[in-house]
């Protein structure tokens, strides 16, 4: 059987090696590439895409797997012979489900959509994109039923980016998060004047980000012989391979914005670089799902970039990167700033806090949406509807509610929750990190990560997707989904700053 494990893992590896290639250049793309290749590189993408997927859902890898099933079974649970031919059984099945028919006609309609989507949103009309939303939920629906049966129509959808886990226990999740954030927000908003944050807007010079950024990456674990930093328009991080790892951030000359994207986006790529290496080129060299990978990300950003011990030790070198900027200003104030709530209309502005309720109602609207209780003509009342209950605001304008953002344009439905899972799981792993790692603010203090990276190594990174995503949580915490570690974080934190 090993001759026969060997034949799979040749072909996977032929898959992955195509999947790396479209990587480079869509970072290509989104980085250095003239606007004038845009064509070229469509079509290449096109084609390296399919190849991929002609390769991967070919009957001679459904014949490997059929041969190899008695003997993965066999073999010890936890081995990577046994987790590859689980993963990718499991892969092979979803993706033979789906015709390619429905997958071109699903990808067309989201390339001439995008363009309706950007001119909708700067005309603040709504009705102009409304035909493409109906388009998308239509196609979505159609994708549904090739995974029937199912318990509830958005399973489907949710399980392309969180293996395994269903609506319903998300539901469960953000409805308790909703339940301890919403009066907490309302709470702050209150008090809003108590924190200043106009220290962080004005002028920052790039030499002077970029110096700082490149102080706390490098602490943090970013390498230059195998790390790089690049400018693009939405920050993003990929791999070219075990030891290239590709990180973007959007500098930008009036605000300190790209210095958390880059503290986020190292947490995406820390995690890639950590996959256990034998795993590379295979389906389990990356992360397990989108929501533990924003676990990554929003710990580096948040739970470390915007605490107080953090500060206590990179506000002298925020001082020396502009000189003069934080005249006035002590550690303490910085800290403040940086963690200043104010409910928004914008999902990528908004503040620690408030995020996870941007997140929630998009959830919501996409399961009425899916299951057919909400028109896509009436999304918009419905939108402005949940941000005036969440948040407490109005939206006097459709550019900045339901047209903000461009996924549901390019038909991804499902995929929003990954980013308040993300949090939820962070506030999970950050309880039981503190707890076994209890001098962990003081190395903060001391600019020292290397025990947080190794934790975090050692215990998620290294599995790549050996595990799904609730089985690998249930391995490091010891249970499912729970919304309340991270709750009691942002009581405390918020808490404390804002002397509630
Ligand atoms: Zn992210």
């Amino acid at each position: 059987m090993e001759g026969r494990y060997a034949q799979l893992v040749q072909r996977l590896n032929e898959v992955q090696d195509i999947s790396g290639a479209v990587g480079i250049l869509a970072w290509d793309q989104r980085t250095k590439m003239p606007e004038g290749g845009s064509g070229a590189r469509a079509d290449q993408l096109s084609t390296l895409v399919r190849l991929s997927f002609e390769r991967f859902t070919a009957d001679e890898i459904g014949v490997l797997l059929d041969e190899l099933r008695d003997w993965g079974e066999s073999l010890d649970y936890d081995s990577d012979e046994a987790s590859l031919l689980r993963i990718t059984r499991r892969d092979y099945e979803k993706a033979r489900r789906v015709p390619l028919d429905l997958r071109a006609e699903m990808a067309r309609t989201a390339a001439i959509a995008e363009p309706v989507w950007r001119e909708a949103r700067r005309k603040s009309d709504f009705e102009l994109f409304r035909p493409y939303l109906e388009r998308a939920v239509e196609l979505k629906k159609q994708y549904i039923e090739c995974f029937q049966p199912v318990d509830e129509p958005y399973d489907a959808l949710l399980d392309d980016y969180e293996p395994g886990m269903k609506t319903a226990e998300v539901r469960a999740v953000f409805d308790e998060l909703k339940a301890g954030l919403v009066p907490l927000v309302a709470e702050i908003a209150e008090r809003a004047d108590a924190v200043d944050d106009s220290s962080l807007t004005g002028e920052f010079p790039l030499a002077g980000q970029e110096k700082l950024e490149g102080e706390i990456l490098r602490a943090f674990g970013f390498l230059e012989s195998e790390w790089r930093l690049d400018e693009t328009v939405h920050p993003f991080a990929s791999r070219g391979g075990p030891h290239d790892v590709r990180l973007t951030t959007n500098h930008h000359a009036d605000n300190l914005t790209s210095l958390f994207a880059c503290m986020h986006e190292f947490g995406h790529g820390l995690y890639e670089f950590q996959v256990d290496h034998a795993l590379y080129r295979t389906p389990l060299g990356r992360g397990a799902s989108l929501g533990v990978h924003e676990s990554q990300s929003r710990m580096w950003e948040n739970m470390i970039g915007r605490s107080r011990p953090f500060w206590e030790h990179y506000f002298d070198t925020a001082r020396n990167a502009f000189p003069g900027r934080f005249d006035g200003l002590d550690a303490e104030g910085f800290y403040r700033a940086a963690n200043r709530v104010r409910p928004s209309l914008i999902r990528i502005h908004a503040d620690e806090c408030t995020y996870n309720l941007h997140i929630i109602l998009r959830f919501e609207l996409e399961q009425d949406l899916v299951s057919g209780r909400l028109a896509p003509a009436d999304a918009r009342e419905a939108w402005d509807a949940k941000v005036e209950e969440y948040l407490g605001i109005d939206v006097p304008d459709v550019a900045d509610g339901v047209l903000q953002d461009m996924h549901w344009s390019g038909g991804s439905i499902g995929y929003f929750p990954t980013y308040a899972l993300g949090n939820v799981i962070s506030g999970q792993l950050w309880e039981r990190i503190r707890r076994e790692l209890p001098d962990l603010d003081e190395q903060t203090r001391a600019g020292e990560f290397g025990a947080l990276r190794e934790w975090l190594r050692e215990n998620v990174h290294r599995h790549g997707r050996k595990y799904m995503p609730g089985e690998l949580l249930e391995r490091v915490v010891g249970g499912g989904l729970d919304p309340q570690p991270l709750l009691a974080y942002l009581r405390e934190k918020f808490g404390a700053i804002y002397g509630l």
